[in-house]
This record gives structure tokens, C-alpha cells and sequence, in this order.
């Protein structure tokens, strides 16, 4: 067999788990909640399973949840995406994200990714023929040079893709960055691909900069969500994207034969749960206080960090305990103190990161109260 993908391996998430669960480690590896999700929401898709929503669902999505969708952006940003034509609902943020990359980079393409990355932009890219030009951002502010960007675009620069707030860093672009973007995108015919899943998981009450504040860029941008995040529910693996209409049509080429369409309960259920903006507008407060019990409880301990701005992640620096591998000392902690992490290495081509590994604070105050008790004993 001649791999497509010869570097990759399974998934760091995957393989984190399977360590915590196999040491019996808390686990606050892959990002995921370990509390029940709102029953009122579950009760809902029951409700729409009772109803007869079980079939298949429009290809573009569910009307009532494209609706949802529409007025989110309206009420919160005031821009508008048509339901119609510029949002496809999508089985999680990753499908999104593969199918874009697919509908839009040919043979050849550069495009430029900021790393550390989410891990499944790079394979998306390279499976379609497309060539990487990473931009290193650096611990532990991870700040964007964009004179080093404006040099690194070239008249092969299909993409551009941008991921705020950040996963792994828990760090968030400015109007300023955005700006920027916006200023060297255009009069070009880059796409830029904007991952705003954390959306609604923001600090310090700083604001989301999505692209679609700003007009040049949205019209040049897809935005991928993830319901997922916003509603506690990641094993529904339901999502979305949106763009202008241009991108759109081309987009939902490749998405009918790539899933045609995706659970139908399921997206029902959400679309009445969001009519009340409240679901989610209350997550930067419900994370902000899981984030400052966790973060004070581990003030006094050895690791050293920045408070995350936003997403559910935070990023802890050990060098004064070790100078080991972070993939090392990540399954070390795992193994012999019983609490498993991400290492920031792996986001990286395995480039040692500043010693630096990331925990989830989406786990209930009781789970981070074990977990600082651990952090501060090593
Ligand atoms: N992008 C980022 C930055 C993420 O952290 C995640 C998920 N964890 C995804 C995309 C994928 O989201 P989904 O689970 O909806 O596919
Ligand atoms: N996005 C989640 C994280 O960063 C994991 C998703 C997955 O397991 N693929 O932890």
C-alpha cells in the first residue's frame, strides 16, 4: 500500500484517551465535557424523533435550524448569511473543514496555516494535493507577525486558515489582527477559512473578531461552527458553515456526495433550542468560572501559565519541573499521576514547544478540583 498520509498516525486525542482510560487517569486530554448535557435540549430531540424527523434531511440542512443559524448572526453580529444559500449544516466542524478544503484547493496550492494547528487541517490539505506554508507562532502569547505573512503569500496562495479563539493556545485575534488579514486578502483571490468553533467561549469580556465583522473578508471567508462545543454535545458531531453564495454553491457540490446530509433529529432539536439565544449566550460566563476555579487552584503550583482567553483549553509550561519531551512527560503524567494532557508538540510537527502540554477546564468543578490537587503535587 503507498499511504497518502506516510507521516500520520492515529489522532493525539485518540491516543490520549485510550492512555487515561487504561491508567485510570482523569482525563482532560481531548476536549470534550464530562457533565450531562442540558436535558431540555435531549428532550428535545426526542420530541423531534417523536414528531416523524427521521428521515433524510434537506441536503443544505434542516430549514428551521439554517433559520436559527441566520438570526444568530443577525442578533449577534449583524451580518447576514441567507438560509437558503450561504449556511449547509454539517456533520461537525471537521467534515466543514475537509469538504472546503476538498470543493476548493487543486494540485499545487499553498496554503497557510498557523501553527500550532488543529490536527486535521494539515491531512485535509495534504489529501487534496495541496503544499503547507506554515507560520510559526511561538509561546506564550502566539502572536501573529504579518509582515512574515504578507511575505510568506505568493500568486500560488489559495488558502488562508485562521482559528480563533485558538486551539491549542487558548489565545484570541484582535480587531487589529483581522484587520490585517482583511488588508493583505485584498484584491486577491484567496479564501480564507475561518474556524470559529469557539465562538462563544471568550474571556475577560473581550469580543469574538469573526470574519464576518468585517465585509472584505467575509466575502472572501467561510466560517465553520461546531454545535458540538456550544451545546456540550461533541459525540452529536453536528456543525455548520458559511459564506457567500459563490463559495456556497461550490461547497455543497462536494458536501451531497461527500455525506449528502446529516442527523435530522438531531439538527431539529437544536433549531428549537436556539430559538432562545440564551443557550448560548451564558458560555463565556459558565466556562470563564470553570477557567478562574481551576487557574486559582493552581496558582501557587510549578506550572506557569497565561489565563486562556478563550476556547475551553489552557495551556500550562512545566520547564521548571522538567526539561523532558512533552509527548514524554504528557504520558508520564498519564501514567504515574494519574491525570492525562495534551503535549502542544504534536499540533507542531513534533517540534518541542517551550515544554508546554494543554488541559480541558469543559469538566466539572469537581474533576478540576482533583486535577489541580494533582498539578500541584508535581
Ligand atoms: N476545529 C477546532 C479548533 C476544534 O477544536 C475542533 C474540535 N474539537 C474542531 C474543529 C472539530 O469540531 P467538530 O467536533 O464539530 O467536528
Ligand atoms: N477538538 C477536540 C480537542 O481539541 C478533540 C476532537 C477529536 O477528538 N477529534 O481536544
Amino acid at each position: 500500500i503507498i499511504s497518502k498520509l506516510p507521516k500520520v498516525d492515529t489522532t493525539i486525542f485518540t491516543v490520549m484517551s485510550a492512555l487515561a482510560t487504561k491508567h485510570n487517569a482523569l482525563n482532560l486530554s481531548q476536549g470534550f465535557p464530562n457533565y450531562s448535557s442540558d436535558k431540555g435540549l435531549i428532550d428535545l430531540v426526542s420530541k423531534a424523533m417523536n414528531n416523524g424527523y427521521n428521515q433524510y434531511a434537506p441536503m443544505a440542512g434542516n430549514l428551521d435550524l439554517r433559520l436559527g443559524i441566520c438570526n444568530k448572526y443577525e442578533l449577534l453580529y449583524n451580518s447576514t448569511y441567507h438560509p437558503e444559500t450561504e449556511i449547509t449544516v454539517t456533520a461537525g466542524a471537521t467534515q466543514a473543514i475537509y469538504t472546503i478544503v476538498s470543493a476548493f484547493i487543486h494540485h499545487g496550492d499553498e496554503v497557510i496555516i498557523f501553527k500550532p494547528a488543529y490536527d486535521c487541517y494539515e491531512p485535509a490539505v495534504e489529501l487534496n494535493g495541496g503544499k503547507i506554508v506554515p507560520i510559526q507562532l511561538s509561546a506564550p502569547d502566539y502572536k501573529v507577525n504579518w509582515a512574515e505573512v504578507a511575505s510568506k503569500i505568493t500568486s500560488k496562495t489559495k488558502m488562508i486558515m485562521v482559528n480563533t479563539p485558538h486551539n491549542p493556545s487558548g489565545t484570541i485575534w484582535s480587531k487589529e489582527d483581522m484587520l490585517q488579514l482583511q488588508k493583505l486578502t485584498k484584491d486577491t483571490d484567496i479564501i480564507v477559512l475561518s474556524d470559529e468553533v469557539y465562538e462563544h467561549i471568550v474571556f475577560d469580556g473581550e469580543q469574538h473578531q469573526s470574519v464576518c465583522l468585517f465585509e472584505d473578508l467575509k466575502q472572501r471567508s467561510f466560517i465553520t461552527a461546531s454545535f458540538g462545543k456550544t451545546f456540550h454535545v461533541t459525540g452529536w458531531k453536528i456543525g455548520y458553515c458559511c459564506a457567500p453564495e459563490v463559495l456556497m454553491s461550490e461547497f455543497r457540490k462536494v458536501h451531497q456526495f461527500n455525506v449528502f446530509s446529516v442527523n435530522h433529529p438531531a439538527q431539529k432539536g437544536i433549531a428549537d433550542y436556539m430559538q432562545d439565544a440564551e443557550t448560548y449566550l451564558g458560555l463565556n460566563s459558565f466556562f470563564q468560572q470553570k477557567r478562574d476555579l481551576f487557574l486559582n487552584l493552581i496558582s501557587e503550583s510549578r506550572f506557569k501559565f497565561k489565563p486562556s482567553k478563550g476556547t475551553y483549553f489552557q495551556v500550562l509550561e512545566y520547564s521548571e519541573i522538567t526539561d523532558e519531551h512533552d509527548v514524554d512527560f504528557a504520558k508520564r503524567l498519564t501514567k504515574d499521576f494519574k491525570l492525562a494532557t495534551i503535549p502542544l508538540s504534536v499540533f507542531n510537527e513534533n517540534k518541542q514547544d517551550n515544554h508546554v502540554v494543554r488541559v480541558c477546564f469543559a469538566k466539572t468543578n469537581d474533576t478540576l478540583i482533583k486535577a489541580a490537587e494533582i498539578l500541584n503535587g508535581i
